[in-house]
């Protein structure tokens, strides 16, 4: 990846020419609570990918703050993924728990500034005073606290002298502010919890918004780049940085937009639900986006890294085709992996005319495709052979090249065949042909005038190997997933009894093949043994399943919008253009990037101050009109979507009506129905729901069906509260609201 390419690395680069930093360092900073997927990988070869373009280096951070669902067994999964994609930290792997003495102290610090109070309201009484995006929120009356006051009562927190929610300490800034994160944010709390490697010596946590940017600045991080959801936490980062550490050069930190695959899910809690339910076979089962998952199925480092470079790195966030990511293997294995046969449904076939005592050494290339490779093994042809059950056809279409009662057809490498009897068994089921071969057709020497309109796989029944054969499809059956209703229940396909010809079996596998005509092929690195072969199909040659499901929808909404790539530098901008620019920077807090969507884009930028007039949020505002609205800009010529009904949604995701997700769903609605947003929320029924009154009857009804797993659960297996928590989110159609869902099914579970 070379410099300057996209936005990321400008920014890098007139930095480092500036003299801002001597040099680059970014970091990888993932939360241990589960395994890494392909957007981390994304995030992994952004990360790690500047530092070596620019002579920097990476460093891999645990954000381990939270401390009751990290395991260390996702921090090996974490180092396992980043070492496998080819990118090292060297001396620099480091735990952000480690800093909790230093960021206590700044803690301390903080409250001797008189920049922090301790907030013994409760958390209801809390988010009561916030207000909303259109009112401004109310100090909490503990506000008022002395410092000496606050330090002793922070003190006696970290002691331990106070339950749970008992107090918080909160950063003192602008109950008015317009970002809500500014509204004196939370920045540690009680949580008497064992951490995994602190132990107990705990029972204060920092938040996010406090350890995040602090742990930059400690490890002299230069470009804290993140996914665009925290676009609105920037704010906050530059606070805590500018109060605490004033005069030092420190971090800033910048957004892109995460990767979304369609067909995929990649959020850890869905992954997280998939595993602990045992809807998947574990985190490395080779139908997840898992970087473990990928390795298992055979996918390369090299192939994930292409797509990474691919996709580019965007600012606004959208859908990227699940094609493409095959396409990339496709493309990194056609040249690299040796080709050979293997049969999966097989269909006898006796050569009538060729001894039956005899084998014939046929010298076989690995590389049919590229006369320049090096490579042959022996193939081994003698009487009795298995070619795939449906190369032969006894009442064929038009059209059908492969072996019919009238049709030769080319043994691949070897001879052509003609068939001469069909035998079937009492229902007429085929269970064997008879054949006569050619003796002067064999491949590369034919002499025979014969023509043939295809070559198909076989191999000898004699010589050749069964092998299981586990072929992979979709995990899910729809392009936009929402939960487990939406699984393929086709994803595996086990095939016991397949024949490969016997080149292809190795004491030691790690090897990957192309079965001819069938698709990739890996040795499954866990269960494959030389007595019992087992591979894993790692992508089919071509995209079928364009073709199965090009006619089954209608392309009415595009999956892959147009990303809006900011690459290098642009044109520059016109007199109005820079005017809204810098409103949109300096008045109303956008991004660079947004701003600069925004500016150069005159419908946008008009139905931008249309909303706005209507609700005072630039920041979520600009997001959804720079990426749901543009995009229907650029696939309409008029949207039927109003400013104001996008106000009225974005009021709706402020005040936690609907989540972020359910947003997307209205908003697709609205395109539809031209409905008001209000009005499919409520005839819909998708607010959120975060009553316990209405979640636990259901939490009971799960419990009183699945005895089974209750038992289970007590046992001792702790994973199935994935299960629960999954049962009752199809229930509500993902609208009971995740965390008190979380906590109260963990809550019942216990007390069964
Ligand atoms: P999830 O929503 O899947 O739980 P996360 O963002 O909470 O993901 P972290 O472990 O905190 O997961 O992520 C580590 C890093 O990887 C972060 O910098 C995050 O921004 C980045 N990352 C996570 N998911 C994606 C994605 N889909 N695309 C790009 N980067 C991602
Ligand atoms: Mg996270």
């Amino acid at each position: 990846m070379s410099e300057g390419k996209d936005f990321l690395r400008t920014i890098v680069k007139e930095d480092l020419e500036a003299k801002k930093y001597k040099t680059v360092v970014t970091r990888f900073p993932p939360e241990p609570n589960g395994f890494p997927h392909i957007g981390h990988a994304k995030s992994i070869s952004i990360n790690f990918g500047i530092a070596r373009a620019f002579g920097g280096h990476c460093n891999l951070r645990m954000d381990d703050t939270n401390p009751t669902t990290e395991d260390m067994r996702f921090v090996e999964a974490l180092k396992d993924a980043v070492t496998w994609l080819g990118y090292t930290w060297g001396e620099n792997l480091f735990f952000a728990s480690d800093y909790f003495p230093k960021l206590y102290e700044y803690a301390i610090k903080l409250i001797k500034l008189g920049k922090a109070y301790v907030d013994s309201a409760s958390e209801e009484q809390i988010r009561q005073l916030r207000g909303t995006v259109t009112q401004s929120g109310t100090r909490s009356k503990y506000a008022t606290r002395s410092i000496e006051e606050n330090l002793n009562l922070f003190e006696r927190m970290k002691n331990g002298e106070f339950k749970d929610g008992e107090h918080v300490l909160r950063a003192k800034i602008d109950m008015s502010a317009a970002n809500m994160k500014m509204r004196d944010p939370l920045i540690y709390r009680i949580r008497h919890a064992h951490h995994f490697r602190t132990g107990d010596t705990w029972c204060v946590y920092p938040m996010y918004d406090f350890a995040h940017c602090l742990s930059d600045f400690i490890e002299g991080i230069t470009h804290s780049i993140c996914t665009l959801e925290f676009e609105n936490n920037r704010e906050l980062y530059d606070w805590v940085l500018d109060t605490l550490e004033p005069e030092k050069t420190r971090p800033y930190q910048y957004e892109f937009a995460r990767l979304n695959i369609n067909y995929t899910v990649m959020s850890k809690r869905k992954l997280l639900e998939l595993v602990n339910g045992c809807f998947v076979n574990g985190w490395d089962d080779p139908r997840l986006p898992t970087i473990a998952g990928y390795k298992r199925r055979g996918y390369t480092p090299e192939a994930i890294l292409n797509f990474c470079e691919q996709i580019g790195i965007a600012k606004a966030n959208s859908m990227v085709d699940v094609a493409q990511l095959e396409f990339c293997i496709r493309d990194d294995l056609n040249q690299k992996v040796p080709r050979v046969m293997c049969v999966l449904d097989p269909l006898k076939v006796t050569i009538e005319n060729f001894d039956s005592n005899k084998t014939e050494e046929i010298e076989a290339s690995y590389y049919p495709h590229d006369v320049a490779k090096e490579g042959y093994r022996k193939l081994p042809f003698s009487k009795e052979i298995y070619i795939e059950r449906d190369d032969f056809m006894e009442n064929p279409p038009q059209g059908y090249y492969r072996l019919t009662p009238n049709q030769s057809v080319r043994l691949k490498h070897a001879y052509i065949i003609t068939c001469k009897q069909i035998i079937k068994d009492a229902n007429g089921k085929i269970v064997e042909i008879k054949v006569q071969y050619h003796s002067d057709s064999k491949s590369g020497d034919d002499t025979s005038g014969i023509k043939v309109k295809s070559a198909i796989h076989w191999v000898s029944g004699r010589h050749a190997k069964k092998a299981e054969i586990r072929l992979y499809e979709r995990l899910y059956k729809t392009d936009t997933p929402e939960g487990l209703e939406d699984l393929n229940p086709d994803s595996l396909r086990i095939i016991k009894n397949a024949l490969i010809e016997p080149a292809a079996i190795d004491e030691k596998p790690d090897e990957r093949f192309q079965f001819e005509r069938q698709g990739y092929f890996y040795a499954d690195p866990i269960d494959y043994t030389s007595e019992h072969p087992i591979f894993n199909k790692i992508v089919g040659l071509k995209d079928s399943w364009a073709k199965k499901t090009e006619t089954k929808k209608p392309a009415t909404k595009p999956t892959q919008t147009k990303k809006v790539v900011i690459e290098g530098k642009a044109d520059p901008m016109s007199e109005t253009e820079l005017t809204l620019f810098s409103r949109y920077t300096n008045e109303l807090g956008l991004n660079h990037e947004i701003a600069n969507i925004l500016a150069r884009d005159t419908q946008l930028s008009n139905f931008f101050e249309e909303a706005l007039s209507v609700l005072h949020s630039p920041i979520s505002l600009a997001n959804i009109i720079t990426n749901e609205v543009a995009r229907e800009f650029k696939t309409n010529e008029t949207i039927q979507i109003t400013p104001n009904q996008v106000a009225q949604l974005v009021k709706m995701v402020d005040d936690e009506t609907i989540s972020n997700k359910i947003a997307k769903q209205v908003f697709e609605e609205m395109l539809d129905s031209k409905a008001s947003p209000d009005a499919i929320v409520q005839k819909k029924g998708l607010a959120q729901i975060s009553d316990p009154t209405i979640i636990i009857p259901l939490i009971d009804e799960v419990i009183a069906n699945n005895p089974d797993n209750v038992a289970k659960f007590k046992a001792g297996n702790t994973k199935l509260v994935g299960f629960f928590i999954g049962q009752v989110l199809k229930m509500t159609d993902g609208k009971a609201n995740p965390s008190v869902l979380n906590e109260l099914v963990s809550k019942k579970l216990n007390t069964q």
